[in-house]
């Protein structure tokens, strides 16, 4: 299905609900923020599709942390520029949207059994600015990122998400921004490089798996084996994606927007979790 006919889809699927969908983009190349692209394009789509969130919380591929998993509390986050050598115009983009301090530190105490601390240096990365600026392009809904902490397994993404997963039916949007195949090593520059056969594989292999509901599939590094190395030879990308689906639950719907691979290994793969 193309991104456009899975979008609207999408729109004719939204139950009535007040459980807030969840939502994975993959936001691959910065250049996404300042080009018109079919991301970019399915992405303010994708937030006229949505319920108008009360808050957006972000865990972003960008944020990485060991032994804390840390919640920005700042009022105004500020937007963060965390690349290198792109053209200057990407360098004066900025996302002015507000925090949500009393609800960033209401997670700090859901995540209190997983070592959540309130930072208040962070700000918006750009897995996540680079999106929301799509997404809701007025910047006028709060919002606040959550790290990942690196020094865990897999499987303590899928728990953080059971963990934020009550916020859905308050009015949160739970955002994760990475993507399902992300090796830059891999990477072949060019229109049509034809993807590489592991980012093919493993991007397959999540899909299914994810429809499957087998998410302790998806988190299991020793059975995932080579196929992850490839895929990610650091999972920093992957571990959003697991937040999303640990926040998810058996009455939900499942729908994919994006299903191309960039670069011969960047999976831009997308998806919605959707209450029936
Ligand atoms: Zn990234």
């Amino acid at each position: 299905m193309s991104t456009p006919q899975a979008l609207a889809s999408l729109r004719d699927r939204l139950a009535p609900s007040e459980r807030m969908p969840l939502v994975f983009l993959g936001h691959g190349s910065p250049m996404n923020a300042i080009e018109d692209t079919e991301y970019s394009r399915s992405w303010s789509e994708l937030g006229r599709t949505l319920p108008r969130p009360s808050a957006i919380l972000v865990v972003s591929a960008h944020w990485m942390t060991k032994g804390t998993t840390l919640v920005d509390v700042s009022a105004m986050p500020r937007t963060i520029h965390d690349f290198y050598g792109f053209p200057e115009a990407l360098y004066k983009e900025s996302y002015p949207a507000p925090g949500d301090p009393d609800l960033a530190r209401e997670v700090v105490t859901l995540l209190a059994s997983h070592h959540a601390e309130e930072d208040d240096t962070w700000g918006l990365d750009h897995g996540a600015w680079t999106v929301l600026k799509f997404l809701y392009p007025g910047a006028d809904v709060p919002v606040f990122q959550v790290s990942i902490d690196m020094t865990r397994g897999l499987d303590y993404q899928l728990e953080i998400g059971r963990a934020l997963s009550a916020l859905r039916d308050r009015g949160v949007l739970i955002l994760g921004s990475g993507n399902v195949v992300h090796n830059l090593r891999a990477v072949q520059w060019g229109q049509n490089s034809k993807p590489h056969d592991f980012a093919l594989e493993f991007d397959r292999l999540f899909a299914d798996k994810l429809t499957d509901r087998d998410f302790a599939a998806l988190a299991d590094r020793e059975g995932l084996g080579n196929l992850l190395r490839m895929a990610h030879p650091s999972v920093d990308h992957y571990m959003p994606a697991l937040t999303i689906a640990g926040a998810s639950d058996a009455g939900d719907d499942l729908t994919y927007m994006t299903d191309t691979i960039d670069l011969a290994s960047i999976s831009m793969r997308s998806f919605v979790f959707h209450a029936r």
